[in-house]
């Protein structure tokens, strides 16, 4: 068996251009602050590819480069300032952040109706409540990309590998608003293989290169592969994806799957703050 490869590029581009319709019809131009500090490479990636996206579909971007050393007073100045601007509907802070900034500081001061990625304190708790208002982008993306491949979500035994705020656990948590049966696994996790190998669902966000191999996937699984490694100057996934496809019933790329899927809600995100401001 051979599975259906889930096409995440493509699907985000029919998203990327309703959001460019929507943005084209609105009376302001949808604003979106990104914030990066320091020259970390791989955030330096992602937010260039965030930005070149939120420009593409003709959205007000602005974005600011902070020096590594920056001190947390000056970052949560910033921060307060983006609160106040009324051209800015919502921001990302790029995560990672240096060591002398608390991140849980700096995301807590984010005004909730403007957090992009739906990682404060507030937006996390609405989640919990089944009130959802901005979500994490990546578990959004998964669940989209889920939906995609027709199957019913309802009823299934659902695996996600990782629990971090960011990606694990609001994953699993909208899972669990679809009615699945949800199974969380992280690093303490006996067995690991125990439980992929009975899900019908499993997402994987470890940043674990190749951690899943073909033998821990039930045959005709969804597998939604989340994880982001350089090996070899190569990216991967968390899975082993030329084997896993041999099982799996759809199965994500990496590159090419979650990853342009994120982007894709992080800007949607941008146009429901420009709706909840409203
Ligand atoms: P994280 O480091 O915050 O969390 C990793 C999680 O994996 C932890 O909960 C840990 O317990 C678990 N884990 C680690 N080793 C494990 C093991 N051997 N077995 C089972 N669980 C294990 O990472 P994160 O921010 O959640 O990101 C996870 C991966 O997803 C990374 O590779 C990251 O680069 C990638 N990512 C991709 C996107 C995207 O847009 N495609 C977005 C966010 C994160």
């Amino acid at each position: 068996m051979t599975s259906k490869i889930i096409d995440g590029k493509k699907i985000a581009e029919s998203i990327l251009e309703k959001s460019k319709q929507k943005a084209k019809k609105a009376d302001e131009k949808p604003g979106l602050a990104i914030v990066l500090v320091g020259n970390n490479p791989a955030s330096e990636i992602y937010v260039g590819l965030k930005e070149k996206k939120a420009n593409e579909l003709g959205f007000h971007c602005e974005r600011f480069n902070l020096a590594e050393d920056i001190k947390q007073d000056e970052l949560l100045n910033i921060v307060d300032d983006l609160n106040q601007n009324e051209k800015i509907h919502a921001m990302i802070v790029q995560l990672p952040l240096p060591k002398q900034i608390d991140e849980q500081l700096i995301i807590g001061a984010i005004l909730p109706h403007k957090d992009a990625d739906g990682f404060t304190s507030v937006n996390l708790g609405n989640l919990v409540n089944d009130n959802n208002k901005l979500l994490p982008a990546t578990a959004r993306a998964c669940m989209e990309l889920i939906k995609s491949t027709g199957v019913e979500i309802k009823g299934k035994n659902a695996v996600v590998v990782g629990r971090s705020n960011i990606v694990g656990k609001p994953t699993a948590l909208l899972l669990l608003q679809e009615n699945a049966t949800v199974t969380i696994c992280h690093s303490k996790t006996k067995n690991l293989a125990e439980h992929t190998k009975n899900a019908d669902i499993l997402v994987v966000a470890c940043g674990k290169a190749k951690l899943i191999t073909k033998d821990m996937v039930k045959p005709g699984a969804i597998v939604i592969d989340v994880g982001i490694n350089r090996v070899m100057g190569k990216i991967v996934g968390d899975v082993d994806f030329d084997n896993v496809k041999e099982v799996a019933g759809h199965i994500t790329p990496v590159p090419g799957g979650v990853g342009p899927m994120t982007i894709a809600m992080l800007l949607d995100n941008t146009l429901q703050a420009m709706e909840l401001r409203r």
